[in-house]
């Protein structure tokens, strides 16, 4: 009672002095406290997405400490709700208010999704940002899932991942002929096109396939999350070129009736700890991947180098050309990838002589 009148006290005395009137249905809202499920696409202790810092189990924590336990988001990891890839489905139907994961697991629901993840030659961590935050990239992202009924926001991410394990160098575009890899999504689109056969595999079944010789290259995610599925003892070859995913954005998707019900404070405090965690799970990975890499290189024998010129250019020509496809298709995948491109060809002039500068230039 005591703790309150005193939250009552010191929200009233903000209020007056900022000079805003504190009314009835403020004070009974702020009383008000929301019990919320959250699902994940990946397993219960997952490193990064399920636990750590910026992880979904710290953003639930963020928020139920900002918001002294007014908004507390119980949190279930792939299967233990609902399945891996349900999380969209569960969200929209209201069976969970709040789903962990990246939009282009929903591409085969609007096509467009596939934008707010990761776009194959895109843009860095900071220019995503840049899109998301500030050029209207969050907003058309709630655009494309207003007829869903759902809202969206970034919550973390990996930074650049690597293109991969390859049990034999690549040294040509010839070479990618009729090689099976493990790749999802539309760089997978995109490989096909050079001749590899693609194989989409969830994350447990790679090292033994690989191991195998049932896949002879797969894409993962990155150095630490690479080493911890055990990859570099299948394959020697760690292509470094991460062309295919500049910077995976991980998604916090919510429930648009029950993020409505939320008082403005608990929306604020959501979007503040998203933001948080988006900064902070990207800061682990930095750490976390430069440990791992050193490691890999230095006791594990791996052989890490970037693709040779000619196979980029080559996944380059083929990427344009699945984008400039999906975007004809469908106007909403066409309204983001315009704005999206729009935004990139602008930041990328900006980052040439800005932080591509320092890091070739000045760095060392
Ligand atoms: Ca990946």
């Amino acid at each position: 009672m005591l703790q309150t009148r005193r939250s009552l006290l010191s929200k009233g005395s903000v209020a007056a002095a900022a000079g805003v009137a504190v009314g009835f249905p403020t004070i009974a809202s702020a009383q008000q406290t929301f019990n919320w499920k959250m699902t994940s696409a990946y397993g219960k202790g997952a490193p990064f997405y399920m636990d750590g810092p910026g992880s979904a189990t710290d953003l639930a924590k963020r928020i139920a400490e900002m918001s002294g336990g007014r908004l507390k988001i119980q949190v279930f990891g792939a299967g233990e709700l609902v399945p891996a890839f349900e999380g969209f489905d569960a969200v929209r139907a209201g069976t969970v208010e709040m789903n962990h994961a990246n939009s282009y697991f929903w591409t085969g629901k609007t096509a467009a999704a596939q934008y707010f993840t990761a776009v194959p030659f895109g843009m860095n961590f900071q220019g995503m940002n840049g899109w998301l935050y500030d050029g209207g990239g969050i907003d058309l992202w709630n655009e494309v899932y207003a007829p869903f009924g759902m809202v969206a926001m970034p919550c973390g991410n990996t930074g650049v991942q690597m293109t991969g394990w390859f049990k034999k160098e690549i040294n040509s575009v010839a070479d990618l002929k009729g090689l099976k890899m493990r790749i999802p999504g539309l760089a997978g689109k995109v490989y096909a096109r050079l001749g590899v056969d693609v194989k989409v595999l969830p994350g447990g079944e790679i090292f033994p396939a690989l191991e195998r010789g049932v896949i002879d290259a797969a894409e993962f995610v990155g150095p630490y999350q690479d080493r911890r599925l055990g990859l570099q003892k299948a394959a020697k070859y760690y292509y470094t070129t991460g062309w295919h995913e500049p910077a995976t954005v991980s998604e916090l998707l919510i429930n648009k009736a029950a993020w409505a019900k939320l008082p403005k404070d608990l929306q604020a405090i959501v979007e503040n700890a998203a933001a948080a965690c988006n900064v902070i799970s990207e800061g682990w990975c930095q750490k976390a991947n430069s440990d791992a890499m050193q490691d890999l290189i230095k006791t594990q024998g791996v052989i890490a180098k970037p693709l040779p010129d000619a196979v980029i250019s080559a996944l380059r020509t083929e990427t344009d050309k699945v984008l400039a496809e999906a975007a004809a298709k469908d106007p909403m995948t066409k309204k983001v990838h315009d704005s999206y491109m729009a935004f990139k060809a602008k930041y990328d002039r900006w980052s040439e002589i800005s932080e591509e500068a320092y890091h070739v230039k000045v760095r060392g």
